[in-house]
């Protein structure tokens, strides 16, 4: 990380994939990175030995972030801890696909109220103290299937897309508070998330991307690092496709 970045990072969906490598390239000496996650078997261990390693100070905490006092309690901590919050990624998210006419309402409200909500949830909370320190950075995953639509998604792409109007309603209600909020919208990347796909449907991704491969974690977590960074002070409500070229 460089020395530009303030103190204090939050990320949402922490303990692996986008989130744990978000955690890792923002580790460095000073930096306290709070993180959080929500199955009752994860433990976030790895991402915190990846930050300590990195010399940061690391705080991981399970907290779904759909729920609006855990939120609340999940900010208070960190407030109380370290009283300001430099960065927040709203990465948490989930996807329940299926066709529409297959899609359970369930499944729906589900995405909705983790990956919409959430981000929401989180964003509502860090935006109090962003406020009174007139600083705040806010970057949102969002994805291809938001801007392009992907059929079995109509849950996640919903989700997405919203996320990506909460973003640039954002930028335009707190810019004058020195905040930004620019959204990442990452093409296939390689996680638990997409482990599940046959191998035809990797294949027929693959035809999809002119770089030839697909996305990592890594290429996801370097551009959040740029959108926190000194050199995005000028960036803001704007939607960083990072897919190869599959969608231009
Ligand atoms: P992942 O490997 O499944 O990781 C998801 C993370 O979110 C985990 O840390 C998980 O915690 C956490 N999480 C899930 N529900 C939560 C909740 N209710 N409260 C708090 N944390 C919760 O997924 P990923 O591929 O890294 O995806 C990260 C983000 O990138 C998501 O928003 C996803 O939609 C987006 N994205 C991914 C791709 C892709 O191709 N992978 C493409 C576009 C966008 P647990 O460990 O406890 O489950």
């Amino acid at each position: 990380m460089t020395s530009d970045i303030k103190r204090t990072i939050v990320v949402t969906g922490g303990s692996k994939g986008i989130g744990r490598a978000i955690c890792k390239t923002f580790a460095a000496p000073g930096v306290t990175i709070y993180f959080n996650f929500n199955s009752p078997q994860t433990t976030g261990q790895e991402t915190e030995e990846e930050i300590f390693e990195a010399g940061g100070i690391a705080r991981g905490m399970r907290v779904d972030v759909s729920s609006e006092a855990e939120v609340t309690n999940f900010f208070n901590t960190i407030i109380d801890d370290t009283g300001r919050i430099d960065v927040l990624v709203n990465n948490a998210g989930i996807a329940k696909d299926a066709l529409l006419l297959r899609m359970k309402e369930q499944d729906w409200d589900d995405v909705i109220r983790v990956n919409l909500k959430g981000t929401f949830n989180c964003t509502k909370a860090a935006a109090k103290t962003m406020l009174k320190q007139r600083y705040g950075r806010i970057i949102n995953i969002a994805s291809i299937a938001g801007v392009a639509g992907n059929p079995g998604q109509a849950n996640y792409a919903a989700s997405k897309a919203g996320i990506i109007g909460l973003t640039k309603t954002v930028a335009r209600e707190l810019g004058s508070r020195g905040i930004t909020a620019n959204a990442i919208a990452p093409g296939f990347i390689q996680t638990d998330m997409t482990a599940g796909l046959s191998e035809k449907a990797l294949s027929d991704i693959l035809s999809q991307i002119p770089l030839g491969r697909n996305g990592t974690p890594e290429d996801i977590a370097g551009v959040a690092l740029f959108l926190a960074s000194k050199s995005a002070d000028y960036i803001t409500g704007q939607v960083i496709h990072v897919n190869g070229g599959m969608y231009i």
